[in-house]
């Protein structure tokens, strides 16, 4: 089975518990990862990138999106992070928490919050926040989930040698104890052959692609530049142009001067 790319959804043979499988080493190299300056920060984009993989399965609905805005204790470093319902997974860190060289865990601290976004077009915008106390983003968001939805969902990321892969459990409310406990033993026990073995003890109910496009266009851009003030577009064609970025890929965009000016009589067009 072809697994690249793919998120899993399997059920134990008793159906009592619920994984979320997914292979994310492929992708995670077309994500922003090859940008990560350190160690520390290739490691926790790895686990933020995955688990994002895996809470594609939340999402039923095309049209439902997740934002993750994380905000650690130093206020440069932040994350945004969005997930849509046709897999379309960015996690965009700022440049400071690109080139974070320290302990991860030394991250958190006083202001250091999480806040999740689920939007769809039947409920609208729900958001909910937590402190970031654990350590862990995953603790984190398990946290998040029995707090804000009376979930128990548990999401554990394995990297080891250069495999990136993640695991999201979620028994179901029947579930007993003793099942829940032996299946995270045996999940702790495979390891970096996790996918295998879950493919042996549990059975595929569905298959959801992962993709790192973005529907961000250029054009999408020069629209949010007509509307801003002529004066400020002026400015900006003297000052050799303007570069734009993609809030949810990180895409730039260069606008040249002469674009700019192109945009100003376009504006003066309308006026
Ligand atoms: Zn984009």
């Amino acid at each position: 089975m072809n697994i690249k790319n793919r998120l899993l959804k399997l059920m134990t043979k008793n159906q009592d518990i619920r994984f979320y499988y997914a292979d994310v080493t492929d992708i995670s190299k077309e994500s922003c990862f090859p940008e990560m300056k350190t160690d520390a920060a290739k490691e926790l984009y790895q686990k933020i990138f995955t688990i994002c993989c895996l809470m594609r399965g939340f999402l039923e609905q095309e049209d439902q999106r997740i934002k993750i805005f994380v905000q650690y204790e130093r206020k440069e470093c932040y994350v945004n992070c969005n997930i849509d319902g046709e897999g379309r997974v960015h996690c965009l860190f700022s440049e400071e928490l690109a080139s974070f060289d320290g302990d991860i865990s030394s991250l958190t601290g006083t202001g250091a919050y999480l806040s999740l976004t689920k939007i769809s077009r039947m409920e609208g915008k729900v958001t909910g926040t937590i402190a970031l106390s654990s350590h862990s983003f995953e603790q984190c968001l398990s946290d998040y989930y029995r707090q804000s939805e009376q979930t128990e969902t548990i999401f554990i990321v394995y990297v080891n040698s250069g495999r990136v892969q993640g695991c999201m459990i979620q028994p179901l409310p029947f579930a007993l104890r003793e099942a829940v406990k032996a299946v995270e033993n045996s999940v702790a026990f495979y390891r970096e052959t996790i996918g295998e073995a879950l493919l042996s003890f549990c059975d595929v109910v569905e298959e959801y692609t992962l993709s790192t496009d973005c529907k961000c266009r250029k054009e999408m851009f020069a629209g949010a530049l007509l509307s801003l003030e002529t004066e400020e577009l002026r400015k900006s064609a003297e000052n050799s142009g303007e570069e734009l970025v993609c809030g949810i890929c990180g895409k730039k965009y260069l606008f040249t001067a002469k674009e700019i000016e192109t945009i100003i009589k376009v504006k003066e067009q309308y006026e």
